[in-house]
């Protein structure tokens, strides 16, 4: 199934690197599009402590990568982890854990996202890329822990 082709950023061309991803590790036929595009913000969210480099759109089968990460020296295999990522959300559906808390990444999603070459390593480098990313911006977030994409 052809994706919807997506605007091309100045670095890196999310349609193309999505086609790869896709090709490469799912069998499936995986309905999925791409944009650049902002995850939305948490209500409840004080104050912005991180980026959300990707995030997956269940109803429009969407990903949505941070338009901050269309620069030069943001390596194209931390992209394409984070397509992964985001792909591995369409075949791993959340659950509903106990209680009432809905479980994202849980066992089973871990494990498939772990299928991938040098998963820890390039999950590790998100941190550093965030960091580089404020430098630049001079904007007022600290590096806070939370997940940078999800
Ligand atoms: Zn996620």
């Amino acid at each position: 199934m052809r994706s919807k082709s997506c605007p091309p950023g100045t670095y890196h061309q999310l349609s193309s690197l999505l086609e790869e991803v896709k090709s490469e590790f799912f069998t499936e036929e995986l309905e999925a599009s791409i944009m650049w595009g902002r995850a939305p913000r948490r209500t409840r969210r004080r104050k912005r402590t991180s980026i959300v480099f990707g995030s997956w759109w269940e109803q429009q089968k969407r990903i949505r990568i941070h338009p901050a990460l269309d620069r030069p020296w943001v390596p194209e295999e931390f992209i394409r982890f984070i397509i992964y990522h985001e792909l591995c959300h369409a075949v791993a559906k959340p659950k509903q854990g106990q209680g009432r808390k809905r479980q994202v990444h849980h066992p089973e999603f871990k494990a498939l996202e772990n299928r991938y070459p040098d998963s820890a390593r390039l999950r590790a480098m998100s941190r550093d890329i965030l960091a580089r990313i404020s430098k630049e911006e001079m904007s007022a977030f600290s590096i806070g822990r939370r997940h940078t994409f999800r």
